[in-house]
């Protein structure tokens, strides 16, 4: 067992504050820090470990051993899409299922860590009256077919040459450097679609599915509405224009699949063995589905600090949001 204490302290309502404030690594830190941010990439955690790569692990089994030729997938047929569809249950299934059961049903660590001392329970609020059967009900009704609709017709758009295809042995380095660049694409997209739906008309009528886990565990990470699920799986038509290789789609795919589950994971830290506890990330984004308005992205470009949303955790910075909000209110009396 390890001692959160040493990493932070309980608030009076008994929720875990992480001494550590939310930041962005080294990448776009002024002057630049080659060595840093070199260490910082192959560091763990870090850049590309564990998560990334983890990322880029599952998009190549699923590339190299789970998807149908290029021959089979220039024609539209029902049998290869319901082949995909089957396969990308079972993969969102279980990877969800695994980080769930672990901590949500199993409490392989307890509470330690935990932001919201309280465990996701039954609540008029979500659908069929209880969070987990919200969130697995959107994620698989709604998120596996359309990520499987956004993946079949690029599929098909590659197997017909309607996108241009990077060839690996052509552009090896771009090819690497693409791959290393998607999950920052992925950050400034989703940020961008992030402040779309949260003007007020769209919040209300999209984005608000998913902010009803104000608790938020693993299947809340892509517990969205339809809509919100068009639009944040967007971040694939990236391939339509840019050239790229089908592997890189799926890359991007899995990771927009798969990295929403430690975004959304209720723990600062997972635990490794009985003295180490490594970061999930996940504390900007848990910030997000408490007060709302602040950290709309999280990860390595500080969007939020440069338009001034990001909440790093601080006490400050709860009293700053909350003279935000008196100074609104008062404004909207006037
Ligand atoms: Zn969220
Ligand atoms: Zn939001």
């Amino acid at each position: 067992m390890v001692d959160e204490t040493a990493f932070g302290t309980r608030d009076a309502k008994g929720d875990f504050v992480p001494d550590q404030r939310v930041g962005y690594g080294p990448l776009f830190d002024w002057p630049t820090k080659p060595v840093t941010i070199a260490k910082w990439f192959v560091s763990f955690p870090g850049y590309l470990f564990p998560w990334n790569a983890l990322y880029f692990g599952f998009a190549a089994v699923v590339w190299f051993l789970l998807t149908p030729s290029m021959s089979t997938v220039a024609s539209f047929a029902p049998g290869w899409i319901a082949i995909i569809l089957v396969r990308n249950l079972a993969i969102i299934g279980g990877y969800y299922s695994y980080f769930h059961f672990r901590y949500y049903v199993r409490h392989r660590q307890g509470t330690r860590f935990k932001f919201n001392e309280r465990w996701p329970g039954d609540s008029g609020r979500f659908t069929f009256g209880n969070q987990t059967r919200d969130n697995v009900f959107w994620v698989l009704a709604s998120g596996a077919p359309i990520i499987t609709a956004w993946e079949v017709v690029g599929l098909w758009l590659f197997a017909n040459g309607h996108v241009p295809w990077l060839s690996w042995t052509r552009s090896p380095v771009w090819f690497v450097a693409l791959m290393l660049i998607i999950p920052i694409w992925r950050e400034f997209h989703f940020y961008c679609v992030h402040r779309l739906i949260h003007i007020p008309f769209l919040y209300r009528s999209v984005h608000a599915i998913h902010h009803r886990n104000t608790n938020p565990g693993p299947w809340s990470g892509i517990s969205m509405h339809p809509i919100e699920h068009l639009l944040y799986f967007s971040a694939m038509a990236i391939h339509w224009i840019v050239p790229s290789h089908p592997l890189h789609m799926i890359y991007s795919q899995y990771h927009l699949l798969l990295a929403p589950v430690p975004g959304h994971s209720g723990f600062d830290r997972y635990e490794l063995g009985k003295s180490r506890a490594f970061h999930t990330g996940g504390y900007a984004h848990y910030l997000h589905h408490k007060y709302f308005e602040v950290n709309y992205a999280d990860g390595v470009i500080p969007l939020d600090r440069w338009f001034g949303t990001l909440h790093d955790g601080s006490a400050k910075a709860t009293s700053n949001l909350r003279s935000k909000r008196s100074a609104a209110a008062v404004a909207d009396v006037s």
